[in-house]
């Protein structure tokens, strides 16, 4: 792009864009990581200001303007046209929602958090209930400001995962639900109970970040572009390409959560520092969806980490850093990484069982915005839920209907980007082994470049080129389909569980 092109424009307007972001994203990080308590007032200050000053320069005249003339310079199917729709998709966005609304939204979700650890910690959906009321009729609001006329939970999804439907997602959910409820069922009929000890036991702390930083610089993450920090919840987020921040939790009598928990963020951070040098700070330079974002997270945590092929290579470093597990075998160690078992905390939940936890949150969200449920039921309902997919009844709200954050943020439409990211990672690692010569022997040689260079090529690299759809289908051959995901499952718990 020349110099005074529209083009060169937008990539100037919208690096501010990016920089106030990226001075957002920090400043939430250092809230989950080292801010002493005193600070929230203030840290609650500054990132309103924040979002304030992103909002003025989303909106600006010379913005919109900027875009039109490059509307009008750009060739169909062409890389302006793809920096223009996904500007775009940010700045329609922010232009239709009143700043009254922004503030009350903004403003809601601080109480609602604040509501919600209350309401958790004493198990009492009643606390949380009318400001729950409340920011369910702001998001309602602000859905109609974007999309006046148009479908209310559409326009939920489509801020985390760009072109998402309810009627397309709807199906993939029913037949979800259709297929892997009969494998839980009979998990528990098959009277199996997998041994777990080689994965409990007494893990050294700090042995557990020495093992999981290993694991995370072998499968490529750049430490000199980023970073491991302790948090109350893992999470990953990208301050920049060259500046990635993740978080882990440990526990010391199972060293699961902490491994996975790393290689599940190590997985989101290579995506981030994968993503194109040449678009950094441009609309097209961030990543395309949430979905896609747990894809990546998903495929190295499920496909390489939970494989047999991972724990040849990696079982003697385990060894190495945990004395004392020297009887530990790869076939001994294998079952209890794929364990079935119903649960009531959906992050906590496994492989099979997990898609169910996000399948009732989906029904229950369509109820909400569909009008067909009173928040008063929400308890009600959700208990029901559980008892028909998963066979298990919340003893209180605090394990049920409580249990998740993104409510009390406001985050409707959310939670469907996990199963997505669950399906396409399936289906892009079934990919990556038609195309690459012997993946599982590489795998198994701890020689991970090929499968992060394949990674790199069909997804980091296109960053936010094409919407998550084309992109799989780009990479894969083929549209999104859970079959690759339900075929894996189901080799899992037949070589576990026996059927
Ligand atoms: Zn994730």
């Amino acid at each position: 792009m020349r110099e005074g092109e529209p083009g060169a424009e937008l990539v100037e307007l919208w690096r501010e864009i990016r920089d106030v972001a990226a001075a957002e994203a920090l400043l939430a990080w250092d809230q989950e990581t080292y801010m002493p308590k005193g600070g929230l007032a203030g840290r609650a200050s500054s990132l309103a200001t924040l979002a304030g000053i992103k909002h003025g320069l989303l909106t600006s005249v010379r913005l919109s303007e900027c875009l039109e003339r490059c509307a009008e310079a750009a060739e169909p199917g062409g890389e302006l046209e793809a920096q223009v729709r996904r500007a775009r998709h940010h700045v329609d966005r922010a232009v239709r929602v009143p700043a009254e609304l922004s503030r009350a939204l903004a403003e809601t979700s601080s109480l609602a958090l604040a509501a919600w650890q209350e309401a958790r910690e004493a198990a009492s959906f009643e606390t949380f209930r009318p400001i729950l009321e409340r920011m369910i009729d702001l998001k309602r609001q602000e859905a109609v400001a974007i999309s006046p006329g148009g479908n209310v939970y559409d326009v939920l999804l489509d801020e985390h995962d760009p072109g998402a439907t309810e009627e397309d997602l709807a199906p993939l959910f029913s037949e979800l639900r259709e297929r892997l409820a009969p494998i839980v069922a009979a998990v528990e009929a098959s009277g199996v109970t997998v041994d777990e000890s080689p994965a409990l036991g007494h893990f050294d702390v700090a042995a557990q970040e020495a093992f999981g930083r290993e694991i995370s610089r072998a499968i490529g993450f750049d430490f000199s572009s980023g970073r491991l920090d302790t948090s109350a919840h893992p999470f990953c987020t990208g301050i920049g390409r060259t500046d990635v921040r993740m978080t882990w939790r440990s526990q010391e009598d199972d060293f699961r959560p902490a491994l996975y928990g790393i290689v599940h963020e190590s997985g989101h951070g290579l995506y981030e520092q994968g993503l194109p040098e040449e678009w950094n700070g441009s609309p097209l330079g961030e990543a395309v969806s949430l979905g896609i974002h747990e894809s990546q997270s998903r495929l190295w945590e499920n496909q390489v980490g939970r494989s047999h092929a991972f724990w040849r290579w990696a079982l003697p470093r385990f060894q190495e850093h945990f004395p004392g597990t020297g009887t530990v075998s790869v076939e001994t160690i294998w079952p209890t990484l794929h364990v079935v078992r119903p649960s009531l905390i959906r992050v906590e939940a496994d492989e099979v069982t997990y898609n169910l936890h996000v399948a009732i949150r989906f029904e229950i969200e369509r109820a909400i915005f569909a009008g067909e449920i009173e928040v008063g039921d929400l308890p009600e309902r959700w208990n029901a839920l559980y008892e028909e997919l998963l066979g298990i009844h919340p003893p209180d709200d605090s394990v049920g209907v409580l249990q998740d954050i993104h409510w009390a943020l406001g985050a409707f439409g959310y939670f469907h980007t996990y199963t997505l990211g669950t399906l396409a990672a399936a289906q892009l690692f079934d990919a990556a082994d038609r195309e690459l010569s012997d993946l599982e022997g590489s795998i198994a040689a701890g020689d991970f470049a090929p499968l992060l260079e394949w990674l790199r090529a069909a997804i980091h690299r296109q960053a936010s080129r094409y919407e998550a759809a084309e992109l799989i289908e780009r990479a894969t051959g083929a549209p999104l389909s859970p079959e690759p995901f339900l075929a894996q499952v189901g080799r899992d718990v037949d070589a576990v569980y026996g059927v």
